[in-house]
């Protein structure tokens, strides 16, 4: 008997469980958690705008949502990540109808704990946002060439210190420079000294950076609080 075939009648008779309540679910969560979810929509997740390039900024992150993502990259749920970039995506058409077409490029995690997690979040999450906005996408746009250090405990002038060369520009455009420009894609905004440095990169080789969209802050709020 083929592990194939166990596999396939295991699927047919065990109900998927939702990541996050252990209750069936009927999609990648359960309808509860999805509704919860999507409450924590920011009311204006264009709220982080600054000057020319688009900062969009779906969710705040507290709550079902920062558990969504401890899930997704602690307890190997990847499949959070594509309802993510989903909702990203559509909150991308929703505030920038006007915007012009970008390249979608995730910032990327350090090679090492993307060996050891088997996934890269924010990859995932871009996927799922160019499925739904229709924007071309580069994966390898960036790759991370320093191993860093979490950025909360450090002061601005360390932050950037920590990530200056952080980031180079990846095998998508070593050969040929965009020619649309790109919209870096994260799982999460903090500081913005992360995706600050990865635009940087891209600028000094040449390519605009048009915007920047993440799934979740600590700075934002929620749409309400129920
Ligand atoms: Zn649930």
């Amino acid at each position: 008997m083929s592990l194939g075939w166990l596999r396939n009648f295991r699927s047919l008779f065990l109900i998927e469980v939702c990541p996050l309540c252990d209750r069936p679910a009927e999609e990648i969560l359960c309808r509860a958690c999805e509704t919860q979810l999507q409450r924590c929509r920011l009311a204006q997740p264009e709220a982080f705008w600054q000057g020319e390039s688009p900062l969009l900024v779906w969710g705040n992150y507290g709550g079902i949502l920062k558990r969504a993502i401890a899930a997704m990259k602690y307890e190997n749920h990847p499949e959070i990540a594509e309802l993510l970039g989903e909702f990203l995506g559509r909150a991308w058409l929703d505030v920038s109808p006007s915007l012009p077409k970008m390249v979608v490029v995730p910032v990327p995690m350090n090679p090492e704990k993307r060996k050891q997690r088997g996934f890269d979040q924010a990859e995932l999450i871009a996927r799922s946002f160019c499925r739904q906005t229709g924007f071309p996408l580069k994966c390898q746009g960036l790759q991370r060439v320093k191993e860093t250090q979490p950025l909360f405990d450090l002061n601005p002038q360390e932050r950037e210190l920590m990530m200056r060369d952080a980031f180079a520009l990846g095998k998508d455009f070593q050969k040929e420079r965009s020619r649309l420009p790109v919209l870096l894609v994260d799982d999460l905004y903090t500081t913005g000294n992360t995706v600050k440095a990865g635009a940087k990169t891209l600028s000094r080789a040449g390519i605009r950076v048009g915007g920047i969209a993440a799934v979740a802050s600590p700075r934002g709020k929620a749409t309400d609080k129920r």
